[in-house]
């Protein structure tokens, strides 16, 4: 029995693992993959205070470097349900079961699919949700980024590393990036912006060679030749393992009291899951330690 399980290794589930040894709990850190979360996946942070610039991979690296001293525990599982067991909660995985008197849910979110034709058939031939991943792949290329996000912004600067030409095609003509990154895209010269249109199919033999595009105002269709399709359109809370058993809003997104707790008794949350108003690696880490210190409070009580 663990006094504490946190599911999710991403900034939230780290920060929480720090604070929750540091109050010397007995901590099970459990994730699909290794740790680090979709942060590891984060090309540079400029706004992670302390660094003016840093690779999600090296903080996530760091933020592991730094539980090693703890001789914190970890284990890759990809949870499929938890369930309550009188005061305490079960987690499981295929045969296996782990059980704690308290949960953080960190589990994050994961890449939004677009639904259009083509999208799911193209995936690794020309669709992608990763630039860091597959840029090297458009060398000398054009792609197409669709989203008009950070994500989109941030990811279409970093693919001019590689592809010739890189096309922006938002929904609308205002952008929701932050204002900084899309001064430096528009001064990017090998980044066009394509507004007001969304992408209605992807196609090609067998790799992408083109997508259709509808001006939302006026209905006109128009045919782009590309090579990949990077699609950032925003980021899904991954929930639907905890199948209803704790509130959540109509994203999935889990709803918690300002200490974090969940609708249920014992399980806390932090990061990207929750309903939080500002999505950043700062905010999920601060949440991290706030559930951590919540759990405390619970387990003392
Ligand atoms: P986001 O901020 O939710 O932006 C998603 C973009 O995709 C929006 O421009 C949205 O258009 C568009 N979109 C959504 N559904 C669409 C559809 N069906 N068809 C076409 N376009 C669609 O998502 P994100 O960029 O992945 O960022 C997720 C969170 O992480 C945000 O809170 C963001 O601030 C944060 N983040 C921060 C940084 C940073 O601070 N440097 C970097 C990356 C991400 P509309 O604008 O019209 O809704």
């Amino acid at each position: 029995m663990y006094d504490l399980i946190i599911i999710g290794a991403g900034p939230g589930g780290l920060t929480a693992c720090l604070y929750a040894l540091r109050s010397r709990l007995n901590v099970l850190l459990i994730d699909k993959a290794l740790p680090g979360g979709y942060l590891a996946q984060i090309l540079e942070l400029e706004n992670y205070p302390g660094f003016e610039v840093i690779s999600g991979f090296e903080l996530a690296e760091q933020m592991v470097k730094q539980l090693e001293k703890y001789n914190y525990q970890f284990k890759q599982l990809d949870v499929e349900k938890i369930e309550k067991n009188n005061r305490s909660w079960d987690v499981i995985s295929g045969q296996q079961r782990v059980t704690a008197k308290a949960l953080i849910i960190a589990t994050g979110s994961s890449p939004r699919k677009l639904g259009v034709e083509g999208e799911q058939e193209f995936i690794g031939k020309g669709v992608s949700y990763c630039g860091v991943c597959d840029a090297p792949f458009f060398r000398n290329k054009e792609v197409v980024v669709i989203g008009g996000g950070n994500t989109a912004l941030e990811e279409a600067i970093y693919l001019t590393k590689f592809a010739n030409k890189v096309t922006i095609v938002h929904r609308r003509q205002g952008l929701r990036a932050e204002k900084i990154l899309e001064d430096r895209a528009r001064e990017n010269e090998k980044i066009k912006f394509i507004l007001n249109a969304v992408c209605t199919k992807i196609s090609g033999a067998k790799t992408v060679e083109q997508i259709n595009i509808e001006d939302v105002n006026t209905g006109n269709q128009e045919i782009i030749k590309t090579q990949g399709v990077f699609i950032f359109v925003g980021m899904d809370p991954q929930t639907k393992f905890l199948n209803g058993l704790l509130e959540t809003d109509k994203a999935g997104n889990i709803i918690s009291d300002k200490n974090l707790a969940a609708s249920e008794q014992g399980v806390f949350v932090c990061g990207d899951c929750t309903d939080i108003a500002l999505r950043q690696v700062i905010t999920a880490c601060g949440q991290g330690a706030i559930a951590a210190h919540s759990v405390n409070k619970y387990l003392e009580s």
